[in-house]
């Protein structure tokens, strides 16, 4: 069965191919760049050969220079916000829409999700796939869905309560918001499940919001130019994140040079969509950092999975020539018993000396000298698992403004 599912993805790949080399001229011109045909590409070791798809082919080829289908076939648009400029669009078939309910609704069911359970969606929903990803998969399982959106958080709780909600899906951060807002009030919730996704979140951020809500927090994984919400999902074993493998190929490279990794290495994940019809992606690099793991998770499933994403290669900052990821930031801070989960990060100096201030919220206000114990405790921590020192400040219960969807890490770079 695994050798027929392999040469059945091996058939896609080849037929992807060809599908993209007659249909998009953008894809065509970079492979013959690259003196690559169709009839180079039969198995998923191959798939080096082509050339790598990025966030930039998207954007020059804006709105629509890179659907591999009539016009017609267009039933739905999506858009992830653009820093600057344009926005980056997404077009789906019916099938795409279809293969995103399967994908999605599979991810739910991996998760423990069941048709009795009631689903709250405090993604936002629009042209963010976050929202319509979920809903569509948890009404295919047969679960009552809330779709509730981002924000208006003191009605998130009171259909929390009101409606038995079961299932919280929505950005960590914005579940460390609720999860606040419901210490301070005596609701008696339902909730057991939250599935929380759209941005990079550490261990120690799913131990507080397990604590807080008294639930099981599980990482789900999907960007919108893939397709959104569902590509990976990880199970109750926690062991990292399965992968839809039946609708992806990945790779992991790395991100200065391009070329593979060593087995198990850490690098940029690389997806190539298999079934998409009207944006299909070769060799996409989503700029997430991330690593294949290898063995059997204890679920019993041997499909492909992920580890956790340790943050966005875009966001990766170099201090004195050391890689920081705000994840490790959140870890070492999470480490320190007296601070919350919430903090931010600025850079400053020079290009050649540059000094990286961590900003971080204490649970309580504290004497002077206690205050000073905790900036050490906490100084040590981020500098065993940084290896650089940084400056830290400690801020006041509170002050730190909290986010109803992904929040702002990092607030200043040089
Ligand atoms: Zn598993």
């Amino acid at each position: 069965m695994k050798g027929k599912a392999k040469s059945n993805r091996e058939r896609k790949l080849r037929e992807l191919v060809k599908r993209v080399w007659e249909n998009v001229p953008h894809y065509r011109a970079k492979m013959e760049d690259v003196g690559v045909t169709p009839h180079d590409i039969s198995t998923a070791r191959d798939l080096w050969k082509l050339p790598f798809t990025t966030k930039e082919d998207l954007r020059n080829t804006y709105p629509s220079g890179l659907l591999a289908c009539s016009k017609e076939k267009i039933v739905r648009f999506h858009a992830s916000s653009g820093t600057t400029g344009k926005p980056t669009v997404v077009a789906y078939t019916r099938n795409d829409l279809q293969t995103w309910t399967d994908a999605m609704a599979s991810c739910l069911k991996r998760a423990g999700v069941t048709s009795s359970d009631v689903v709250q969606i405090a993604y936002g929903y629009g042209l963010f796939t976050g929202g319509l990803g979920l809903h569509y998969g948890a009404e295919k399982l047969g679960c009552a869905v809330i779709p509730a959106s981002g924000g208006f958080s003191e009605r998130q709780l009171m259909l929390m309560e009101d409606l038995g909600t079961s299932v919280l899906a929505c950005t960590p951060s914005y579940a460390l918001k609720l999860s606040e807002m419901l210490q301070q009030k005596n609701k008696a919730l339902k909730l057991r499940l939250g599935i929380f996704g759209a941005e990079p979140w550490s261990e120690t951020l799913r131990k507080t919001l397990e604590e807080n809500l008294k639930i099981t927090a599980l990482d789900v994984y999907g960007l919108s130019e893939i397709m959104g919400p569902g590509v990976a999902m990880e199970c109750p074993a926690k062991m990292g994140l399965h992968l839809a493998q039946d609708f992806f190929l990945v790779e992991i490279i790395n991100p200065e040079t391009g070329q593979p990794v060593k087995e198990g290495e850490e690098g940029e994940l690389v997806i190539t969509t298999l079934t998409k019809e009207a944006l299909p992606l070769i060799r996409y690099r989503t700029r997430d950092i991330t690593k294949i793991l290898p063995g059997k998770c204890d679920c019993g499933d041997s499909s492909t999975r992920i580890a956790r994403i340790r943050g966005r290669s875009d966001e990766m900052l170099i201090i004195r020539g050391v890689n920081v990821f705000p994840t490790q930031v959140e870890t070492a801070l999470g480490k320190t018993f007296g601070l919350s989960c919430h903090y931010y990060l600025e850079v400053t100096g020079s290009e050649g000396h540059k000094d990286l201030h961590v900003y971080s919220e204490m649970l309580e206000n504290l004497s002077p000298e206690a205050e000073e114990r905790l900036k050490a405790k906490a100084i040590s921590n981020l500098h065993n698992i940084l290896g650089i020192r940084v400056e830290l400040h400690l801020l006041p219960p509170g002050s730190i403004e909290r986010s109803d969807g992904k929040s702002k890490r990092i607030r200043s770079t040089l």
